[in-house]
């Protein structure tokens, strides 16, 4: 069968693409491995899918090329797309920092989309498995024209399709239990398309056996602290949380993204006192004979305030503490650092680092340069967005204005 556009992938940026792409008249051709069609938004955001978020710009993103996803997201902004779900009447609310949830199902989204795809004629091949995809050497197809030469011959178990456009869509590494593979990365290798190696983000990290032994007991203890994946990285106020097997929370998750970029792995860094100078706390706590433990157990859990205090040995009263230990103790809760053993993986992984690089890329189409009608849309392309919309956004953007080329 002959198409104009074939998609590979029917995620929040395969379906995207394809509505947008079947609205302006082009004969599109969704391709879906797995059995639910947008499995991976309908467990988004806890069931009711950060779609986006009030604020956002390439700052939010992490890119080996960081000013890459500027031209997608101002061409489809956050407005375009708050403004096309209310049009559809999904209502939404904000929860905190700019982040816009549907008050709804995350399945109203899912099925916004497929709507509009089914409005716009998209043919589907789903359940279908991508066998082989081979560039056609010349235009062979009688329907093709000089200007619009078929390109692409996708084989499937369920038919072999060709197309002049084709575009791939498959997502990311992350949640292999959902439907991600490796394919997207596999046909930017046949096709000659540099990869930055993909890696888990927005995951939670482990810690090692000697620092875990101690943290273990306090596992689902939460509190607010400013992390940092390494030295100079952004710096996240949220929540930390301790885990059975290390931590997590999205001050972690955030903070995690910056730390697998990083090379060679430095600490994290925790500012267990955000917005408070521990010097003042000290000052007026050494009057009244309070242990650093009972003085941080006003701004922060108790249990973990006394392990903390455990973990570096500071038992005595702060009055009898020297000079040189309290600034070492106040240096210390404002810059903890932890050194990371690994992250809990792809399995527990939102969002995959690293894929297809954006320097072979055009900003402007999402085109493949040396390869004329090859597209990559969404999480298999080197975007990856902080917690909090960035990553639907970054979906939407990229799958417009693909669609608006392919
Ligand atoms: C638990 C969880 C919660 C999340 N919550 C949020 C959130 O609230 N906000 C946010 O911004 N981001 C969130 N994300 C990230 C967000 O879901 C992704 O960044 C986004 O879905 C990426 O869109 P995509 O279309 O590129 O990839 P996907 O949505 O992953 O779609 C890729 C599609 O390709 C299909 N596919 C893969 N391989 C093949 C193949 N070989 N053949 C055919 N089809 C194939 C997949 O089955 C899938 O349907 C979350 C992720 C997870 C795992």
């Amino acid at each position: 069968m002959d198409m104009d556009v074939i998609i590979i992938g029917a995620g929040a940026a395969g379906l995207f693409c394809a509505a947008h792409a079947a609205q302006r008249g082009r004969r599109v051709l969704l391709i879906e491995h797995a059995q639910n069609i947008g499995e991976r938004i309908r467990i988004s955001g806890g069931g009711h899918c950060n779609f986006t978020n009030r604020e956002v710009s390439a700052k939010n993103y992490l890119s080996q090329n960081p000013h890459f996803c500027h031209s997608a997201l101002a061409q489809y902004s956050a407005a375009d797309f708050i403004a096309f779900i209310t049009s559809n009447g999904i209502a939404y609310h904000e929860k905190t920092l700019g982040q816009l949830f549907c008050d709804g199902s995350a399945t109203q989204i899912t099925n916004l989309l497929i709507a509009q795809c089914l409005a716009a004629e998209v043919q589907w091949a789903h359940p279908a498995q991508v066998l082989h995809v081979e560039k056609i050497a010349k235009a062979s197809s009688t329907e093709a024209t000089p200007h619009n030469p078929r390109r692409f011959c996708v084989h499937t178990n369920v038919g072999t399709f060709r197309c002049t456009s084709l575009v791939v869509a498959c997502g990311g590494l992350a949640v292999p239990t959902i439907g991600a593979t490796p394919l997207g990365y596999q046909l930017a290798e046949q096709f000659g398309v540099p990869v930055i190696a993909p890696s888990p983000a927005l995951v939670p990290l482990a810690l090692a056996p000697d620092t875990l032994d101690v943290l273990r007991p306090l596992a689902g203890v939460s509190l607010p602290v400013m992390a940092r994946g390494y030295p100079h990285a952004p710096q996240f106020a949220e929540d930390l949380l301790i885990t059975h097997r290390g931590l997590s929370g999205p001050a972690i998750l955030q903070a995690s993204s910056y730390w697998q970029q990083h090379t060679p792995r430095a600490p994290i860094t925790l500012d267990l006192l955000p917005g408070i100078d521990p010097h003042v706390l000290f000052t007026a706590a050494s009057a009244i004979r309070q242990s650093i433990a009972q003085v941080l157990a006003e701004h922060m859990p108790r249990r973990f305030a006394q392990a903390w205090a455990q973990i570096h040995g500071y038992t005595q009263p702060i009055g009898e503490m020297s000079h040189q230990a309290l600034e070492h103790a106040a240096q210390l809760l404002k810059h903890w650092t932890l050194m990371p053993s690994g992250t809990l993986g792809y399995a527990k992984a939102e969002v995959t680092l690293g894929g297809i690089d954006t320097r072979a890329l055009s900003s402007k189409t999402m085109q493949v340069s040396a390869v004329p009608g090859l597209f990559f849309i969404g999480e298999v392309v080197d975007v990856t967005g902080w917690l909090g919309g960035y990553n639907f956004q970054w979906a939407w953007s990229s799958g417009w204005v693909a669609a608006q080329h392919c």
